[in-house]
């Protein structure tokens, strides 16, 4: 990142001189902590997988290894590049959603309907879970972004499969009840240590359960559920408990819902 950064300043510069330098150098100032940080948070992570790529890819040209060694190194380099990708689109997906003139599109969404068309893709994304899906009796239509919305359950039901190695039942749950339409994500999987709860909206958080258990990750998932869940009016909270599982509730107001 920092060298494509210098490398345009550097064309800048035999391009058009000082002045567009000096014009970066206020942009920079103008940036707040949070960003600067945000900023250097991301090309941290991104160096990770990248240091690996490299790494590998040089000892590959350097030496001639035996077949198994070579497929070992080159699943790496596979695995790293994905996790690469995974990165960035979380990353692009933080910063659309930070920048509020991006608004995004709603319509009327029946997210009963919206869950039961999904449910055969998350059927297919485990066969060691079962994914039990029921409503209560109510009125699940609200004004809301479709992509949003495939995104926020697909997070949640996600890290319900990975956080829960040894299979289990997943269960999402409907109900409207007290001007609120919730959604429930409850696992079986491996809950989330008691200290962890404050923070695993955070981003780039990742709890001791995933470290321990080597479950890739970006830390970024939860952190984009909440940015869309707040888009749309919303609270999303966690209840959990280590080595049982954990209930993810999303709630949207029905006042807030437009007619
Ligand atoms: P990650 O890419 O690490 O999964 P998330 O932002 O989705 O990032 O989640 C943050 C952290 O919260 C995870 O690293 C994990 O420690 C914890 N976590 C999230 N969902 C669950 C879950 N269903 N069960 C257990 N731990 C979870």
């Amino acid at each position: 990142l920092l060298s494509a950064y210098a490398e345009r300043i550097a064309i800048a510069n035999v391009e058009w001189g000082m002045m567009l330098v000096l014009r970066d150098v206020t942009k920079e100032k103008e940036l707040d902590l949070k960003q600067s940080e945000f900023v250097s948070i991301v090309s941290h992570e991104l160096r990770t997988p990248l240091s690996s790529i490299m790494g590998f890819t040089e000892l590959l040209m350097r030496r001639t290894l035996d077949g198994p060694r070579q497929k070992k190194y080159l699943e790496t380099i596979h695995s790293e590049t994905v996790r690469l990708a995974e990165l960035i689109d979380d990353i692009l997906e933080i910063q659309k959603g930070e920048d509020v003139s991006q608004g995004t599109f709603k319509r009327r969404l029946d997210l009963k309907r919206l869950i039961f068309d999904m449910k055969p893709m998350f059927d297919l994304a485990s066969h060691l879970h079962r994914i039990r899906v029921s409503f209560e009796e109510g009125d699940y239509r609200m004004t809301a972004s479709e992509e949003k919305m495939k995104q926020l359950f697909t997070n949640l039901i996600m890290n319900a499969i990975k956080y829960s190695p040894d299979g289990g039942t997943i269960k999402i749950h409907g109900q409207v009840k007290d001007q609120f339409i919730s959604l429930m994500v409850e696992d079986e999987g491996i809950g989330i240590p008691e200290k962890a709860l404050p923070f695993i909206f955070d981003k780039f958080y990742r709890a001791d359960n995933s470290d321990t258990r080597k479950i890739g990750g970006t830390g970024l998932g939860l952190a984009i559920c909440q940015m869309i869940v707040m888009d749309h009016g919303g609270t999303i909270t966690v209840q959990s408990e280590e080595g049982h599982g954990s209930v993810f509730t999303v709630q949207f107001s029905i006042e807030t819902i437009a007619e």
